[in-house]
């Protein structure tokens, strides 16, 4: 967990929620791309739980986690 991080610390942007998660990430959309014909309807970010800096720091665990969690999305 790093204290700056908008993703360790998803209270730092109260636009933002958490439509769905599992073991290893979770899927965040910020409230404007909830709005029904908005330009970034239904866009959001799929991320580790743990802090990684970058995708090349993922293990195969989470990898494999984001790619069930979008296909959920
Ligand atoms: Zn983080």
């Amino acid at each position: 967990m790093v204290n700056d991080c908008v993703f360790c610390n998803l209270e730092m942007e109260p636009e933002q929620g958490m439509i769905l998660s599992n073991e290893y990430c979770m899927f965040l959309q910020l409230k404007q791309a909830q709005i029904k014909g908005s330009r970034l309807e239904g866009s959001g970010l799929i991320v580790p739980k743990k802090h990684r800096a970058t995708v090349f720091e993922l293990t195969l665990d989470e990898w494999n986690a984001t790619y069930t969690c979008f296909t959920q999305i």
